[in-house]
């Protein structure tokens, strides 16, 4: 085998290297912060003419184009709503405060099973949990939304206490998601296919916004679905002292 010798590595190599990480992970912390602040901008932008449209309709317009208008506009207030409500989900302006988990549940729920779903619940969670009230409803209530909407109105509700953290699952019956298409949902807009053909008005923003409210509380999210079996949503809270 003809194979060059290795080239020893030295203490100045290491520090090169580790300059070179350092002045890559700056850069591309920029060019995120800079995507997020045009997004932003481009974001609340809009929403000044499409206020105005939506004044101008009240004017003399043929009533089947209003209706059709209102829709389109609803549909575009909508995703800049989402948009900015992704931008802001990373980040903790809310305080952490001990949160009765079990009772932020029931009300979510509720809210859920006055829309017609069906909702069984199983397990408690005994403790406070150090949380973000809003954000964490928020997170909850998205995925309630995703089970009712794509897979049915059978939910299942679990809460499961270890040690360490809470988790709380959310079941539906629905199709399912295709595996290879796991990771994908959780990209901003992305949406499956099936799902576009729907019209629904979803904006494929509802599981970031849900997975970045799980990190900021230091936990996670994740998704187990086969197709033909629905989805399950898991939420890990670390458990803190409250
Ligand atoms: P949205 O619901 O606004 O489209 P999400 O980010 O909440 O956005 O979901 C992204 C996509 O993942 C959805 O458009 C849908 O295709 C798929 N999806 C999410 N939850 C489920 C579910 N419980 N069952 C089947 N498909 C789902």
């Amino acid at each position: 085998l003809n194979q060059a010798p290795m080239p020893e590595v030295g203490p100045q190599d290491v520090r090169q290297a580790v300059q070179a990480f350092n002045t890559m992970q700056r850069d591309v912390r920029r060019l995120v912060d800079t995507r997020a602040q045009a997004l932003s901008a481009v974001s609340h932008d809009l929403r000044l003419p499409i206020t105005r449209m939506r004044l101008r309709l009240e004017g003399d317009v043929a009533p089947e184009l209003r209706e059709k208008m209102q829709r389109d506009l609803g549909e575009m207030d909508a995703m800049i709503g989402h948009t900015l409500d992704f931008l802001r989900a990373g980040s903790d302006t809310e305080a952490l405060v001990a949160v009765n988990l079990d009772a932020l549940l029931d009300s979510v729920i509720e809210d859920m099973e006055e829309l017609g779903a069906r909702i069984t619940r199983e397990g408690r969670c005994n403790q406070p949990l150090k949380a973000r009230p809003h954000g964490l409803r928020r997170c909850i209530a998205n995925l309630l939304d995703n089970a009712r909407f794509y897979g049915g109105d059978s939910i299942r509700v679990s809460v499961e206490e270890t040690g360490t953290e809470v988790r709380i699952r959310i079941t539906d019956q629905g199709p399912g998601i295709p595996e290879s298409e796991l990771e994908k949902v959780f990209e901003p807009y992305f949406r499956l296919e099936s799902s576009r053909a729907r019209h629904t008005g979803g904006t494929g923003l509802g599981l970031p916004i849900a997975k970045a409210i799980a990190e900021a509380h230091g936990g996670s999210l994740s998704l187990q679905s086969k197709p033909g079996e629905g989805v399950t949503a898991c939420i890990h809270l670390p458990r803190r002292a409250a």
